[in-house]
């Protein structure tokens, strides 16, 4: 992580995890909410996770008015395990830098803008071959 100094990567390595937590409490609370007994076991699954992912847990379940949630607590999750791995603010695209300001507006971010835009053209071109959910 060349251009991040340790002083960053803690910095960041903080909002995500707090993001994660309002996360965690935001879908926790909708999933007791719902009053279901197969969403109220996952929700203590939620909660109780710690360093575990659980948006993997939660893409299964057709949580829909969860989406943008649940999608955001992957990314959020995803951007903690590259902390843990040290590859933070690294392209894995191509292995660059990614710019420091994309990074303070998107900490999740995990393509540099080229990258990034290049990826949303291809996605839009081959949706058939990778289904979303
Ligand atoms: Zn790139």
């Amino acid at each position: 992580m060349p251009s991040l100094t340790n002083t960053d990567i803690d910095r960041f390595r903080e909002r995500l995890s707090k993001r994660r937590e309002e996360l965690r409490w935001l879908i926790h609370d909708a999933l007791i909410a719902s009053k279901r007994q197969d969403y109220i076991e996952l929700a203590g699954s939620v909660h109780d996770a710690g360093e575990e992912s659980v948006a993997e847990l939660l893409v299964d379940m057709s949580l829909t008015k969860l989406d943008r949630e649940v999608d955001e607590l992957r990314d959020v999750e995803a951007a903690l395990t590259r902390i843990a791995n040290e590859v933070y603010g690294r392209c894995v695209s191509c292995g660059d830098d990614i710019d420091r300001e994309r990074l303070d507006a998107y900490p999740t971010a995990k393509r540099c803008l080229t990258c990034q835009t290049k990826y949303e053209t291809d996605k839009r071109g081959g949706r058939d071959a990778t289904p979303s959910l």
